[in-house]
Order: structure tokens, then C-alpha cells, then sequence
């Protein structure tokens, strides 16, 4: 997509915003959320019926649990029921395949390879993971090192189902590992070198984004024009709903049944990270996923973000910075990167968007859109072609 094209779509989307946003300053001020949403997850609208001289269509759907150690949920408008499960399957089966590659969970992946190996020697790696680690060092840059896949070199101490954490002693110790400048990248060789023992990567953060990117990247190529593709916090539409944008409903941090805020979306991605989707209470602490790469303790400074951006792999890279920034200095970094938009919710409940959602500051949208860049382009995100 041009980036003329983003931005005027941005432009388009902010202005829907405009009119459908309510800028609240608690939970509680929000308007009724509808009983029973899904957190964060694309809200069917009724279905609109196709238009005068239009070939008749379906929405398809399906869901199948367990890859990527998440919910994939997919949905097309479809005119031809078996070509559209076929696509279906097709991007079904790039999920599964991202998910042999880069799984840490799973001994055989080219991850798991990379931990084991990288370092002692360079390990030889596919294209595809190649261009996501690259990807992935340029999300720690943008964020100020907030996202650091080398997190795991502390984050594998932690098992948030059977509530296991390192002592401080053992975070110590493994400190110094973290750094996503550890990991050396050689495009001409294509392999990656880790600079120290004890580095360890985890492409968590980022691997379901880019996924739901493959995914849709697929649906197009086969000609489709509405559809949604989901990997748990991590989605992307093509289109509208026929006739309206797909709705996005921010689930309340404490309470998964309460929408706290909705958004329409029309060909974007968007991502929601929350400190309530894997982790334990104890002695009044929560311990969650989302760890500071500076401390090796969960990142706790706000209690969900939602970041809204042209591509998901670009949304997901974003999405954990508000926790280890805070609301303040991650805003900073949203509203400097022209195709990005935020919503947060802060630890005292108050809702905060970013200067391109703010109903009362449509100047903005026009500065904001064709304005200074972060030094990012969409071009980061485009995958690389599989091996
Ligand atoms: P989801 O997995 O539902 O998409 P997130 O997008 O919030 O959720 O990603 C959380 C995951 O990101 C964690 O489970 C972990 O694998 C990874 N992660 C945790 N902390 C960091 C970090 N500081 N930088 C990059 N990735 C991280
Ligand atoms: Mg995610």
C-alpha cells in the first residue's frame, strides 16, 4: 500500500473515530458495554445484505484452538463456500507452519535451534525467520528497547500456569544476557550469532502479528476484499463489514465481559496486550507475561494497550511498550510514528488515545498523518518471502 494510501485511510479512520469515540476519564463513565464480548476481538456487526447486482456471498468463519499456543479465528466474505474454505485452510496451515518454526515450546523449531546454538557459533537460519529477527531489532529501536526479544533470557524462568518465578538472585544473574544487541544478525551469510552465554530469544511478542500478516496476505492473493484474521491479541482486517467497519471492542482489564471502549476499524491491524491474559496473583503482586527487559520483573506500568497501525506484526511490536515505558513516554513514541494509534488504559483506570483519536483534536490528524516520522516505515513490515 502507498503510504498516501495509508494515511488517507488513516485519515478516514480517525474521522470515524471522531464521531463514534467517547473520551471517558474512568471505567465506570463508559457507555453500556453489550453483555458477553469478546475481549479485544473484532465484534460481528448484523450481516448487511448484499448489494443490488452483487453475486451473492457468505460469511465464513472458523476457529481452531492450539496453535501458537492460542485461538486462530478467521472470517471472509465469500462468494464460492469450498474456495473459501480452502483459503481458509491455506492460512490455517501458515499458521501451524510459523508455529513448527518459531516455537520455543517446540524442540524442533529453528528457534529452538538458534537458543541451543547461536551462542557458540553462527546458525544458519531461513529467510523468514531472518526477516523477523530483523523486524524484530527494529521494534526494540522504535521502542527504546521495550521490546527486546532476548527478554527470554530471563522470561523462560517464568511459568505463569503452574506459577513459577525466578528468586532476584537468579534475575541477577541472567540480566545482563538481555539486550537485543546481543544478537548479531549477517544477511550475507544469513545467520545469526548470539554475542554471550545466556542469551536466549522468544519471538512471543511479535510471531502471532506477523502471522496474522501471512494470513491475510494470503485471503488477498486469493482476491478476497472483507475479511478478519485473528491470533489471540493480535488481529488484521481487509476491508470493512459490507457496509461498515468492523467493530473492536477493548475489554475491561479486571472484568472480560465489560467492553470499556469500542473502535472501528477498515484495513487495519491492531494488537491488545493486558496484564491479565497469562499470569498469577501473589502476596498482592501480579506476575505477568509482559517482562522489562531493565528489571526481568513484569512490566506493570499501565494495564492494557491497544495499538492500531496498518500491519500486525507492526501493532504487536508496539503493544508491550506501554507496560515497560509507562503511558507517558510510550504516547510519545505512538503519536511520533505517523500510521500508529493508541489506546491505553492506565493503572488508575483513565483511558488515554493517542493525539490521532482524541475527538476534540482533529487539527492534529492532518499534522499527525502527513507529519514527522519516527524514523519507521511500513516497509519494515513487509514479510519476507517464505523459504
Ligand atoms: P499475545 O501473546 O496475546 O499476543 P502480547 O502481544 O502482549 O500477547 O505478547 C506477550 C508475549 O510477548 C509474552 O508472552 C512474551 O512471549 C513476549 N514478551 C514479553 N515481554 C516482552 C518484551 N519486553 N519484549 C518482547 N516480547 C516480550
Ligand atoms: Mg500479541
Amino acid at each position: 500500500m502507498s503510504a498516501r494510501r495509508a494515511a488517507l485511510q488513516l485519515i478516514g479512520l480517525r474521522l470515524m473515530l471522531a464521531s463514534l469515540l467517547t473520551v471517558t476519564s474512568a471505567y465506570g463513565q463508559t457507555q453500556p458495554a453489550p453483555a458477553a464480548a469478546p475481549a479485544a476481538a473484532a465484534q460481528p456487526a448484523a450481516p448487511t445484505a448484499p448489494a443490488v447486482g452483487e453475486s451473492s456471498g457468505r460469511w465464513l468463519s472458523r476457529t481452531v484452538d492450539g496453535i501458537m499456543g492460542t485461538r486462530i479465528f478467521v472470517e471472509i466474505w465469500a462468494d464460492d463456500a469450498t474456495a473459501g474454505e480452502a483459503a481458509i485452510d491455506a492460512v490455517m496451515d501458515e499458521m501451524r507452519h510459523i508455529d513448527d518454526s518459531m516455537s520455543t515450546y517446540k524442540p524442533s523449531s529453528e528457534v529452538s535451534k538458534v537458543n541451543a546454538l547461536a551462542a557458540k557459533r553462527p546458525v544458519r537460519i531461513s529467510r523468514e525467520l531472518f526477516g523477523l529477527l530483523t523486524t524484530a531489532m527494529q521494534y526494540s529501536r522504535i521502542t527504546e528497547g521495550a521490546f527486546d526479544i532476548t527478554y527470554a533470557s530471563v522470561g523462560y524462568m517464568y511459568d505463569f500456569r503452574e506459577r513459577k518465578r525466578p528468586s532476584e538472585q537468579q534475575i541477577a544473574a541472567a540480566l545482563p544476557a538481555v539486550n537485543y544487541r546481543h544478537v548479531l544478525l549477517d544477511r550475507r551469510t544469513s545467520t545469526v550469532r548470539f554475542s554471550q552465554p545466556g542469551v536466549r530469544i522468544d519471538l512471543g511478542g511479535i510471531a502471532k502479528g506477523y502471522a496474522v500478516d501471512q494470513g491475510i496476505e494470503i485471503l488477498k492473493a486469493r482476491g478476497y476484499q472483507h475479511a478478519l484474521v485473528n491470533a489471540g491479541g493480535d488481529s488484521r482486517v481487509i476491508g470493512d463489514r459490507r457496509g461498515r467497519p468492523w467493530m473492536v471492542g477493548i475489554r475491561h482489564p479486571d472484568h472480560p465481559d465489560q467492553i470499556i471502549t469500542r473502535i472501528p476499524l477498515v484495513d487495519a491491524a491492531f494488537s491488545t496486550s493486558g496484564d491479565y491474559e497469562r499470569y498469577f496473583d501473589e502476596d498482592g503482586v501480579r506476575y505477568h507475561h509482559i517482562i522489562d527487559p531493565r528489571t526481568g520483573h513484569s512490566a506493570s506500568k499501565v494495564r492494557s494497550a491497544t495499538v492500531i497501525a496498518p500491519t500486525a506484526t507492526r501493532t504487536d511490536g508496539l503493544s508491550k511498550t506501554a507496560f515497560v515505558l509507562g503511558p507517558d513516554a510510550a504516547m510519545k513514541i505512538y503519536n511520533r510514528l505517523d500510521d500508529v494509534d493508541a489506546v491505553l488504559v492506565a493503572l488508575d483506570g483513565r483511558i488515554l488515545y493517542s493525539s490521532g483519536l482524541t475527538p476534540g483534536d482533529m487539527p492534529a490528524v492532518g499534522a499527525n498523518a502527513g507529519g514527522a516520522s519516527g524514523g519507521d516505515t511500513p516497509a519494515a513490515d513487509t514479510p519476507p518471502a517464505p523459504h
